[in-house]
């Protein structure tokens, strides 16, 4: 399952042979897709090339968060949090279609605890406190015992009590596709990237096969971006003989489970290590992740370990509730792209680098990173790439791909 990229959907592709623009997107992930909004909003015209379909990658595989992350306030990087924090209101204001506010319940075993995560949430939500279109009905803060003990998560197990916390919750794949319709983009999906040709120590072409039908394109343009998730070190092996990892590589799975009565709020559990346990109601299921293992490539199955450890996790922490009984209704593995460096990859910061290739001077490339700071991110490297700043970037709505009018809320 190495190179396991899903069938090309039906369909013809009507562009020319050639195409002319100024600056060539590989990758239509988020990073990708907001890059091409990103252009767009600057009047530059881009192209955006993907070997599969906008949003197919990692970027459908996420716990589907838009957030400052909780675990950085355990892990003590705050400035990454304080990042997401205000990167979250950005998305509620430009995307409220897509975003839905959720009081998470972080759970504690002891009073010590409690007061800990007390503490810590409140400077969480404090630093958090710009939330355009918060439900009022949503109560933060210490969770009344009652409430509490009504939910059956709590039953028989360790926890005594729980604080929420404020965080966005989204649905990545579509976010992806309104950033890629929010862009006037050349769109070459489902295109096979073969070879490139290059001149004075610039890319200038790129020869492209569309995988429905066979047909070869070519795609010149001045400056090119690759946003290529977790295939970025395979991708630059092939196409540039380059040897160099980039990434290191991390399989994260989530669980979706038919919905069980009475639990009504997403829970947080903290896991050793700084890790979290989502329990989270949404779309009428139970979703449940995630967990860490280090891969080799962007395309892996799930093995049976990865489920065990959820499974024990849950039982371990929310034994009232039958898990192996309960129907899975479907389970997913997804490959996060995390900037090269020693430790374990629970502790590789999520923070993402934007590298000028060596050789290729018109050549950036973006590594690693988060749905949650996928727009600010590259709106800086558009920024850098025309040298024009755009502040439109975080109001201006987000067409839905899907058609529906951005207005109405
Ligand atoms: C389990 C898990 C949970 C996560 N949870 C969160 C979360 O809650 N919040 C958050 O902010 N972030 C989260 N993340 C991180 C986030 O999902 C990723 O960082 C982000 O989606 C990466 O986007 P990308 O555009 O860089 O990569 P991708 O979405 O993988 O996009 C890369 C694109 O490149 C294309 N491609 C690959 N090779 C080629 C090629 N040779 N030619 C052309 N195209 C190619 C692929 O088809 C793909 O569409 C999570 C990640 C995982 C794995």
């Amino acid at each position: 399952m190495s190179d396991a990229w899903p069938t090309p959907p039906e369909g013809l592709c009507t562009l020319p042979a050639v195409i002319e623009t100024e600056v060539a997107i590989l990758g239509a992930g988020i990073h990708g897709a907001a890059l091409a909004r990103e252009l767009t909003l600057r009047g530059v015209a881009c192209a955006l090339v993907d070997k599969g379909e906008v949003g197919g990658g990692t970027s459908q595989w996420s716990s589907q968060l838009l957030h400052g992350g909780i675990r950085y306030m355990l892990t003590g990087d705050i400035t990454q949090m304080r990042e997401g924090l205000i990167e979250r209101a950005t998305w509620a204001r430009i995307a409220p279609r897509r975003c839905r506010w959720e009081a998470f319940w972080m759970p504690h075993r002891f009073l010590v605890e409690g007061l800990a995560h007390r503490f810590g949430i409140g400077l969480y939500d404090h630093w958090g406190a710009d939330r355009p279109g918060w439900p009022p009905e949503l109560k933060l803060g210490r969770v009344p015992r009652a409430t509490f003990e009504a939910d059956p998560r709590a039953v028989g197990g360790p926890f005594r009590g729980a604080t929420a916390y404020a965080d966005l919750m989204t649905w990545d794949r579509e976010l992806t596709k309104d950033l890629a319709a929010s862009s006037g983009a050349v769109l070459l999906d489902v295109h096979e990237p073969e070879t490139f040709e290059d001149a004075g120590g610039n890319l200038t072409t790129l020869h492209l096969r569309d995988r429905r039908d066979g047909t070869l394109r070519r795609l010149k343009a001045q400056r090119w971006v690759f946003a290529l998730g977790p295939w970025t070190d395979k991708a630059m092996a092939r196409w540039f003989g380059e040897t160099r990892k980039r990434l290191r590589l991390s399989s994260g799975i989530h669980l979706w489970f038919d919905a069980v009565a009475g639990c009504e709020r997403p829970w947080a559990i903290r896991r050793p290590k700084g890790r979290i346990l989502f329990v989270i109601p949404r779309d009428g299921l139970l979703q449940v992740g995630t967990t860490e293992r280090e891969v080799e490539e962007g395309w892996v199955p799930i093995v049976e370990a990865e489920r065990e450890e959820l499974f024990q996790a849950l039982e371990a922490n929310l034994p009232a509730i039958p898990w192996r009984r309960l129907p899975v209704r479907s389970e997913e593995l997804g490959v996060r792209p995390l900037v090269a460096s020693s430790g374990d990859t629970t502790h590789l910061s999520r923070e993402a680098v934007l590298e000028r290739h060596g050789r290729f001077q018109n050549l950036s490339l973006v590594l690693g990173g988060k749905l949650t700071t996928a727009r600010a991110l590259m709106d800086r490297l558009a920024t850098e790439l025309t040298g024009r700043p755009c502040a439109a970037s975080k109001t201006e709505p987000l067409r839905l791909w899907d058609g529906q009018n951005p207005e109405i809320r």
